[in-house]
């Protein structure tokens, strides 16, 4: 047991998804642990998440609690659309870079059309070239939208964008699906209701993520359009994503919602975000890469820094985006590990000077 403990790695901006669980999600979920509960979803505690989900969005909706992120998308995006089909979405969206053809495999054979835009964001002349551009048969007929929010470079849409976007989307029969894994750092930042920036500018389906900010496991998706929701669970028994002990994915659902925990979670990751850009912006031999929105910096630095960053034991990506180094906070990141961040940073790059 010691030794896996030591294991824990502590200079961590890689992912949100190194964090660990949150107190009111592990309270919920040991709540949960007493008697025997009937399995598949047909509980009292899945009942009342989804209640609570409902609640939150100010709407009747269909929920479903999947393991993942990639499961919510893929699965998502299935249901909306028939093989001959296909998706737009932005070239650095996870659906395209980082789920592995799921989304392709779930659908059998949908095709996603990638496209450019500014910060992460969908360029919405790009997307009506790409969707008018043909239509005659031997092209896969575009059916669905789907927006990154918070975007994988840390960017936000602005309630305004996504109207616009879902818009342009239904003027041409197609659907708007939502990959929310970062949503709860999107309203936070924006400061708006969650309603605001899912049904009411137009999503139809919401894939709402959870583990990112403090959940061990589960992804909801939301089905605003309800008659989308036709057969989806199925689709989420026979892509084996029906938790038999769903109390446990659903409890920690009634944890994060509880007195707004969730938005907690989030507005602390977006604040340590928000200390690291400042503390960055300073320093000689960085650059900041993306506006910082929600809880992710993104920096360019020189790659004998990046280098000696990772040396010193520092955790980060670069693949993500265009390549720069992303640091990125959660629930559990502290100031004191942006302080040293920003210091061992603050080193790395004067050192890389130096040696010029
Ligand atoms: C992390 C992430 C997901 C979900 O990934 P899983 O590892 O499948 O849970 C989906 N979309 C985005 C933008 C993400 O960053």
């Amino acid at each position: 047991m010691q030794q896996l403990s030591q294991k824990a790695i502590y200079n961590q901006f890689a992912s949100d998804n190194y964090a660990g669980i949150c107190p009111e999600a592990w309270e919920a979920m040991k709540k949960a642990n007493t008697g025997f509960v009937s399995s598949y979803g047909d509980d009292l505690w899945t009942e009342l998440a989804c209640k609570e989900l409902r609640e939150v969005f100010e709407t009747d909706c269909q929920v479903f609690f999947v393991f993942n992120g990639t499961a919510a998308n893929s699965l998502a995006l299935a249901s909306l659309c028939r093989s001959y089909h296909s998706v737009i979405c932005h070239e650095l969206a996870h659906v395209e870079t980082d789920e592995c053809g799921a989304p392709e495999f779930f659908s059998n054979g949908t095709k996603l059309l990638h496209i450019d835009g500014r910060n992460g964001k969908l360029d919405l002349t790009e997307v009506e070239l790409t969707i008018t551009r043909r239509s005659d048969i031997h092209y896969p007929r575009p059916r669905v939208l789907s927006l990154t929010q918070a975007t994988e470079v840390g960017t936000v849409y602005t309630p305004k964008e996504i109207e616009y976007a879902s818009q342009l989307a239904k003027r041409h029969g197609m659907r708007v699906q939502m990959d929310g894994a970062r949503f709860a750092n999107a309203v936070v930042a924006l400061n708006v209701a969650p309603a605001d920036i899912s049904w009411r500018s137009g999503v139809d389906v919401l894939c709402l993520g959870g583990a990112k900010n403090g959940m061990a496991v589960g992804e909801a998706v939301i089905f605003f359009n309800r008659g989308l929701a036709d057969e989806f669970d199925y689709r989420c028994k026979q892509a084996g994503q029906l938790a038999s002990k769903m109390r446990f994915i659903s409890a920690p659902w009634i944890g994060m919602l509880k007195e707004g925990v969730w938005l907690k979670n989030a507005r602390h990751a977006n604040h340590c975000a928000e200390l690291l850009e400042q503390r960055l912006t300073d320093i000689n031999g960085v650059r900041i890469i993306y506006p910082r929105q929600a809880n992710s910096v993104f920096v360019e630095i020189a790659e004998s820094a990046a280098d000696a960053l990772r040396a010193a034991g520092w955790n980060f990506y670069s693949f993500i985006g265009s390549g720069g180094a992303r640091f990125m906070c959660s629930w559990q990141t502290t100031e004191a590990d942006i302080d040293l961040l920003s210091e061992a940073v603050r080193s790395a790059c004067h050192n890389s000077i130096e040696r010029l």
